[in-house]
């Protein structure tokens, strides 16, 4: 058992943190401040391959492993976790059209997906609904060869950049279970009925979009119900976030890391009582457990991710890694705050924005007290 990236996980890291050091580190505070949209690191990305990770070679894309993966999202959140918002959502779409889209679709959308020249989304949340999927209102109605669509989704990272957006609707009202009358349509960009309606604003997770997008008698072709096939939905969707978790994962690990970093640093060259602050016992003692926990939250979310890349489902694991990682985010971005003091306050400094930016890792792709059902009922049921 070796616990350590091979030899071309580890160059890979290397590049990526090479590349967030650079193009990101040096704007990340600015434009997150000013809610800026990072469009130039994101055609740097694109050149780097990084919206086709998860594309197959075949589509375009450069179909890395899930560890791989899960090191984009920490090397990225560990400079600025928006940026690895954009990438987040997108890839779970290309996933989900490469796993479950038609032979057609994957060659209609992937190639141009994989090369960041079209990006994705995925709209899940409505007003009423987000954890409870199956509740969801958007409806679907089928009129000879095309669906007519009609709902409110919400929280949609990316919507105005998606093009296709993966949406989710319901086909069917009637059929029990209801998750078999649930679908996903790919509705394309400028399609007559599609409304980004407004940007929400919000505490952190600044530079990526979150929006809502209104369905008003919305026309999709047929052909663009992913997998060809109804009902699949929910499943398709589900199967997407356990990618998303690792993805998750890896960016509060990102997080902590990036905290852990400042904290080290500022205890080192803040002096108090005549000191380096580092001497006292009680801020040791916030380092160490800091540096215990993240390690850990890191190897979880690398065997989640390697669960992932041995096939089958992965539930438990990635939603275990993504419940521990978020949790240790939050406690170690506001140790970090404690440890800088009056400081940890300022907007002149980087740890008020990881402090902000920590606790959507708790909500994002499955709320952490929903991931605790899914792993109690995997316990107690062996149930997916
Ligand atoms: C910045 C941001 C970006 C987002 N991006 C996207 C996106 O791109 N696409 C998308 O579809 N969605 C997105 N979301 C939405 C996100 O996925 C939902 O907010 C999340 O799934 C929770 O749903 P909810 O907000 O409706 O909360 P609810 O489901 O209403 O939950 C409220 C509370 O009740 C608890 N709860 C609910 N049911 C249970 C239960 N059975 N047992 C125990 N506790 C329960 C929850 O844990 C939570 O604490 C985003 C959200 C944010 C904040």
């Amino acid at each position: 058992m070796d616990f350590e990236l091979n030899e071309q996980q580890a160059a890979f890291r290397e590049l990526i943190r090479d590349f967030a050091r650079r193009s990101i580190a040096p704007v990340a505070r600015q434009w997150e401040h000013e809610g800026r949209y990072p469009t130039e690191i994101i055609e740097e990305m694109k050149g780097l391959g990084l919206f086709g990770m998860l594309v197959p070679e075949e589509y375009g894309g450069i179909g890395i492993d899930a560890v791989s993966y899960t090191i984009v999202f920490e090397e990225l959140s560990r400079v600025w976790m928006g940026v690895a918002g954009v990438l987040g959502s997108h890839s779970m779409a290309t996933h989900m059209l490469a796993s479950s889209g038609t032979e057609e679709q994957k060659r209609r959308w992937l190639p141009d997906l994989a090369s960041g020249k079209r990006r994705s989304g995925l709209a899940l949340t409505e007003p009423n609904a987000g954890s409870d999927l199956q509740g969801i209102l958007s409806v679907a109605r089928r009129e000879a060869d095309h669906y007519v669509v009609n709902g409110t989704k919400t929280w949609i990272t990316n919507a105005r950049h998606a093009d296709p957006l993966p949406v989710l609707v319901k086909t069917d009202l009637d059929v029990q279970p209801r998750h078999r009358g649930m679908s996903i349509l790919m509705i394309e960009a400028g399609t007559p009925g599609f409304t980004v309606s407004r940007d929400i604003e919000k505490l952190g997770y600044k530079g990526p979009e979150s929006s809502e997008v209104v369905l008003q008698d919305c026309r999709v072709p047929v052909e663009n119900l992913l997998g060809g096939v109804e009902g699949l939905g929910l499943k398709q969707a589900l199967s997407a976030l356990e990618f998303g978790r690792c993805n998750v994962a890896g960016r509060a690990v990102g997080i902590a890391q990036a905290s852990l970093d400042l904290a080290l640093a500022y205890a080192r060259e803040r002096h108090a009582f005549g000191r380096p602050i580092a001497d006292f016992q009680a801020i040791q003692l916030k380092l160490a457990d800091m540096a215990t926990e993240l390690q850990a939250g890191r190897l979880l979310t690398w065997w989640a991710a390697s669960r992932l890349d041995a096939g089958g489902r992965a539930d438990l694991e990635t939603g275990m890694a993504k419940l521990y990682a978020s949790e240790l985010c939050i406690r170690t971005s506001l140790e970090c705050m404690r440890i800088h003091g009056g400081y940890g306050y300022s907007q002149e400094f980087d740890v008020e924005r990881l402090y902000r930016d920590a606790p959507l890792m708790a909500i994002g792709e499955g709320t952490n007290d929903i991931l605790r059902t899914v792993i109690a009922r995997q316990l107690t049921h062996g149930l997916p």
